[in-house]
């Protein structure tokens, strides 16, 4: 089937992102917009905006039945979810089913079987995936003091259905569980509807590693290597790149096997990614997440590999299974860089920097790649999340690639709002940055009590 009018369940730079590939494509855009973004980057750019409702989430991107409703009325055949949002609830592809759109996606019994973690752990056993070492649900604190000593300190507690690191904390001891089980679970319940917690050991000065996949839903995947996402804040991604230059060839081709593998196994369609923590010392990896859904960091993979990852979202939801590339043909070259830019004030304890962006004046040239929805005059909205947009750098190798980083960054001006900007400044100079020796706790627990005064 052909799609020929979307609609786009999301805002932001995604959203931005998305309208582009679909106009590529000669395919017509409906964006959704809540009140309060009624005019933004992707609302200018959109043939058609329907306002959802009022500016909280609940109220408007997070309604599936608006979302479909939207699309119904405006005649769209497909939906794109972006990521964050409904991205990641079976509600939406299933709506969408019942109502004859198609879903820019997996299917939903995918993102319901892979979206509880601890089923996702069984699913990666079967397929051979390298996984640490933990527990099914757990219900009290006592039954997780005991489990944590079998797997053995520090351990770290997991929300089942958990993301964007909520619900979790790392336990070095049973002080720890009797300090935060309560408060996670709560968390997550909150957060979730699910308030179950599980136990995972603990991987100590681990790196954040992942593979991007995209599967036909007949048992064939591919991947677009892999990325390195540890520069981290509270497990939340601020610097991504690719490809991760710390990993033995052996290892990068055998985590890159048992990701392809384990998403062939489930007949997955369209694009995901599976996450690995990896041990630089032991030079082993070991599975925790698949997200199914694009990545905020795709570009990243889009820069090495030369394919436009969401066009092929777009393709491979019209189903002919033709449009995935062979392996053989997807050629990893050269390195990128992406740093996610952040309305918020890295000098006071990060917190929240709306507001009017008075002057806007991103960064232009070679390799250099600005992804976002924010112009001069633009006024950034107090309700989501505080990412404003994403400086991807391209270049032949990771060294080439920061300095031509820090030259588009020193370039970058941003005015009239607090941004994280002369932070992403200072990690790149960074010599542990530079010379790749960081884990995935460097950013907080070392570079900022250096650099950063609450
Ligand atoms: P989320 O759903 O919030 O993305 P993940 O399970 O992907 O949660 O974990 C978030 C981050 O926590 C990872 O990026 C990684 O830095 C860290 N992490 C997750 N599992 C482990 C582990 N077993 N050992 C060490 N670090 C981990
Ligand atoms: P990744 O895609 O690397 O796993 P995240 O987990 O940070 O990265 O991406 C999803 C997160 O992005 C959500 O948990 C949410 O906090 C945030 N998010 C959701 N929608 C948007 C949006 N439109 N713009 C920016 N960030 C968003
Ligand atoms: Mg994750």
């Amino acid at each position: 089937m052909t799609i020929r009018k979307v609609l786009i369940a999301n805002r932001g730079e995604i959203a931005v992102r998305i309208i582009r590939a679909a106009h590529d494509l000669g395919i017509e855009t409906v964006l959704v917009a809540s009140e309060a973004d009624a005019d933004s980057g992707a609302t200018r750019m959109a043939d058609k905006v329907v306002v959802l409702g009022p500016a909280p989430s609940k109220a408007s991107y997070l309604v599936p039945e608006l979302i479909v409703h939207a699309a119904l009325s405006t005649s769209c055949d497909a939906v794109h979810p972006g990521y964050g949002f409904l991205s990641e609830r079976a509600i939406l592809p299933e709506l969408c089913d019942k109502h004859g759109l198609r879903f820019i996606g997996p299917k939903a019994t995918t993102i319901q079987s892979l979206g509880n973690k601890v089923a996702a752990r069984k699913i990666a056993k079967a397929s051979a995936v390298p996984l640490v070492k933990g527990t099914s649900n757990i219900t009290d604190k006592e039954k997780a003091k005991r489990e944590a000593e079998t797997i053995g300190y520090p351990v770290l507690m997991k929300a089942a259905s958990g993301g964007g690191g909520r619900g979790m904390f790392v336990a070095s001891d049973e002080k720890d569980i009797d300090a935060q089980f309560e408060s996670a679970s709560k968390e997550a319940e909150e957060a979730f509807g699910d308030g179950n917690l599980y136990l995972e050991q603990y991987i100590e000065n681990a790196r954040h590693v992942e593979v991007q996949i995209a599967g036909d839903g007949k048992g064939r995947a591919v991947h677009f290597g892999d990325r390195d996402c540890s520069v981290q804040r509270r497990y939340q991604k601020m610097i991504e790149e690719g490809p991760c230059s710390i990993m033995s060839d052996t290892s990068r081709e055998s985590m890159r096997s048992a990701a392809v593998k384990l998403m062939a196994d489930l007949n997955y369609s369209n694009l995901g990614t599976v996450e690995f923590v990896y041990d630089p010392k032991r030079d082993e990896f070991f599975f925790i997440e698949v997200n199914t859904r694009i990545q905020v960091e795709h570009p990243v993979s889009e820069q090495v590999s030369g394919v436009d990852l969401i066009k092929l979202q777009f393709a491979l939801a019209e189903g002919n299974p033709n449009v995935l590339p062979a392996q053989n043909q997807i050629v990893i070259k050269g390195h990128a860089i992406e740093c996610r830019i952040n309305a918020e004030d890295p000098e006071n304890n990060f917190f929240p920097s709306p507001g009017r962006i008075a002057n806007w004046s991103p960064p232009q040239g070679s390799g250099i790649r600005v992804d976002s929805h924010c112009f001069s005059g633009y006024q950034v909205p107090p309700f989501y999340d505080s990412m404003i947009g994403k400086l991807i750098i391209t270049a032949p190798d990771r060294n080439a690639a920061i300095a031509r980083a820090i030259a588009a960054l020193e370039n970058f001006s941003i005015e009239g709002i607090k941004t994280n900007l002369n932070l992403l400044l200072d990690v790149l100079r960074d010599q542990c940055f530079r010379d790749n020796r960081f884990s995935t706790k460097w950013l907080e627990n070392d570079f900022l009590n250096s650099h950063v005064r609450d």
